[in-house]
């Protein structure tokens, strides 16, 4: 049985909720794979996986080290949705100065703590950080 690692970098979780739209025949691809890692399941990390599968574009630091993560450890590493394949919605951020999206979104109180993942100067597509091995745009 194929191992399964799901993750989630900067998107709005809607391509996992495709997954879960699958309803019952979701029970045939559990019959198939052993999900090992996955924001739908209770587990905090996996040291290795045949399949990997991220969504969401990499618009922080926290979201390249989960890149690289997965790179490391899944032998196949599939970008899932627009996000992850070529940068999406949030890739619309290299439009404009981060400074002014930041300020746009919350006036003059821009969160700002060690716990709050720091943006990249430019959104990424996962194929920009690392090597991908299909897209599922
Ligand atoms: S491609 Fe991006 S915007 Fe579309 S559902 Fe996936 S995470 Fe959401």
């Amino acid at each position: 049985m194929k191992t399964v690692a799901t993750g989630i970098l900067e998107g709005c979780f809607g391509c996992h909720m495709s997954l879960l739209d699958l309803h019952e025949e979701i029970l045939d691809v559990l019959g198939a794979v052993e999900i090992v890692y996955s924001p739908i399941i209770d587990t905090k990390d996996f040291d290795h996986a045949d399949i990997g599968i991220l969504d969401g574009a990499v618009a922080t630091e926290d979201n390249e080290e989960t890149a690289k993560k997965f790179r490391e450890k899944c032998d196949c590493l599939i970008a899932l949705g627009t996000c992850s394949s070529y940068g999406g919605i949030p890739g619309m951020r290299n439009l404009f100065d981060l400074q002014d999206v930041l300020t746009s979104v919350y006036g003059d109180k821009i969160p700002s703590s060690d716990e709050i993942p720091k943006h990249l100067p430019e959104v990424k597509s996962l194929d920009q950080v690392v090597k991908v091995d299909y897209k599922i745009p």
